[in-house]
């Protein structure tokens, strides 16, 4: 068993689901994106994916970001970010001002980026390029979401050398920080040291963020092991938003009320009011209308149940 020593002292989440979490629901107002955005400001999280700048056909839950972005309550402190695809996306973001961070993203695969894009990998890496010229010329962070890191239903699995490859391309591209994610839900533990061990080597330097999905329940397990080896920054979505819309209920993205939960009670600090984030997950809920994933939410914290020192 490891050490207790061995895990960080604190994390930094970054919530994701006003961006990641809502575009698989049906789309919400601009004042219900607003405010949620709102409500997980309130908490304290540290870093907050607001909105993303793709193309309103593509994406229709994710219409309109400026005008919600513009009715959003912030919090001085909270770094926020936008997720853009390429240089016109990049443009729109400076344009509506105020992010810290723009997020540009390709897969890991090229049979993923294809679905998700139409675009090989090597393509994209140029739309990446473009992004972190526009976010140096407004003189703020660019970041890449590598998505799609531990397996491709559409290609096939995914080396733990291919995404230490397409790491250090958007490294090459002048990104600062990477997301790896694990769209998909197949990572587990091993895994995760694989690809964390390959990253360390390759590109020391990039911060490095991983963003779970719990698709097969291994979510946490994975925060663990990457926690052990080192990692202290993960991406959460609010109640778990962004599972199967069709599926209300199912496991999606890592919940961050569970997440935060479970760090809380390990003594490795966030940040976070956890009283507030619970009435953000309430404030989630009531937006999209159906019953989401989150395990607390339903349950109660533990300290609820035995005392805040029980
Ligand atoms: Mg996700």
């Amino acid at each position: 068993m490891p050490a207790e020593g061995s895990l960080p002292q604190r994390v930094t989440i970054r919530e994701v689901g006003p961006r990641d979490g809502l575009q698989s629901e049906r789309p919400l107002s601009l004042g219900d994106r607003a405010r949620l955005i709102g409500a997980l400001s309130r908490a304290g999280i540290p870093k907050i994916e607001a909105v993303s700048f793709v193309s309103p056909r593509a994406v229709p839950a994710m219409a309109n970001a400026a005008q919600v972005w513009a009715a959003a309550e912030r919090a001085p402190g909270v770094l926020y970010s936008a997720l853009v695809p390429n240089r016109r996306g990049a443009e729109a973001a400076v344009e509506a001002g105020g992010f810290h961070s723009l997020q540009g993203f390709l897969a890991a695969s090229d049979g993923y980026n294809t679905k998700n894009v139409g675009k090989t990998v090597q393509e994209s890496v140029a739309d990446v390029a473009d992004v972190v010229r526009v976010a140096r010329g407004a003189g703020i962070t660019a970041e890449c979401s590598i998505s799609g890191a531990f397996g491709d239903p559409y290609g096939g699995d995914v080396a733990p050398e291919r995404v230490a490859d397409v790491a250090s391309t958007v490294a090459a591209a002048g990104v600062d920080g990477v997301s790896v994610g694990d769209t998909t839900g197949m990572a587990t533990p091993s895994r995760v040291w694989r690809v964390v061990e390959l990253l360390r080597g390759r590109v020391p330097h990039l911060r490095l963020n991983l963003h779970f999905h719990d698709t097969r329940g291994t979510a946490m397990a994975n925060v663990l092991a990457a926690m052990q080896a080192g990692v202290t920054e993960f991406d959460a979505s609010i109640g778990g938003l962004g599972g199967s819309p069709f599926a209300p209920g199912t496991n999606g993205n890592l919940c961050t009320e569970d997440l935060v939960h479970m760090l809380v009670d390990m003594g490795i600090e966030t940040g976070i009011d956890f009283d507030a984030l619970m009435e953000a997950a309430r404030v989630a809920e009531e937006v999209v209308g159906h019953p989401l994933a989150g395990q607390v939410a339903k349950a109660g914290p533990r300290w609820d149940v035995v005392g805040r020192n029980g």
